[in-house]
């Protein structure tokens, strides 16, 4: 059975490149994460990561590459080869500049400046700590909604979260307070890079799994991440008995 057959790929606007990233996956390991984007100026980018890692950036025109370019890229993920990059980067001119149309909302104004932290400098921060600065990744506060009294507060709450239509970050406005340790929303913010670095993959006849063995292999690099975790909790529990 080949690897394609395996995976339910109806749901996707790329099943071809979907079904190839979960061989990838399997031919490479976890050090090898890749991304399909909208991007609309830059096709293709791969960036080796500390370590022997690689994240490929390509974009969703790829779906219609043929299956030698594919190869190509396989070759490259594990090795420099310049004949094949070459290859790869002729495939990419050959792309329409304007790419597929660009998710309802990717305009959605971001608001990064905070009462007490900017998001923007922390995610550069971390783009560039961790990920060579390779990740387009946007980020915003969340909005605060407005309290409905005499309603039941949830005890959810919802620290950080990463939307894949639009490549962005969204923040809980919660955290925009003082208490909030600096290096807690820069553990916050690497959660959710992992997640564009290492996006959610098909499994057999299930939902898409989200926190897998790569993004794992990711998250990991995180220094003192069980302290984060108990602050954490520290700031949940804080926050929602403030909020009755
Ligand atoms: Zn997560």
């Amino acid at each position: 059975m080949s690897t394609s057959d395996r995976f339910q790929t109806d749901d996707l606007d790329t099943p071809r490149l979907e079904a190839w990233r979960c061989e990838m996956h399997q031919r490479h390991g976890p050090r090898v994460t890749i991304h399909f984007t909208n991007n609309r100026r830059s096709m293709v980018s791969l960036r080796r990561l500390p370590g022997h890692g690689a994240v490929l950036r390509i974009q969703k025109g790829f779906e219609t590459a043929p299956g030698a370019i594919l190869e190509d890229l396989s070759l490259l993920l594990s090795r420099q080869n310049p004949a094949a990059w070459s290859r790869v980067c002729a495939f990419a001119k050959t792309l329409p500049a304007s790419g597929p149309p660009l998710k309802a909302g990717a305009n959605e104004r971001v608001n990064t400046c905070g009462k007490i932290y900017d998001l923007q400098p922390l995610l550069e921060e971390i783009n560039r700590e961790f990920f060579d600065s390779a990740l387009p990744t946007r980020i915003t506060w969340g909005q605060k909604k407005p309290s409905r009294r005499g309603r039941r507060r949830s005890r959810s709450l919802q620290f950080g979260s990463w939307d894949e239509s639009l490549d962005l970050i969204r923040i809980h406005p919660a955290l925009d307070d003082p208490r909030v340790p600096r290096d807690f929303l820069r553990y916050l913010i690497h959660h959710e890079l992992c997640h564009a670095a290492s996006p959610p993959v098909p499994t057999p006849g299930g939902p898409r799994k989200i926190h897998h063995a790569d993004f794992k292999a990711l998250e990991a690099r995180f220094p003192n991440r069980t302290r984060m975790e108990a602050i954490g909790k520290r700031l949940f529990n804080q926050i929602t008995r403030e909020r009755g």
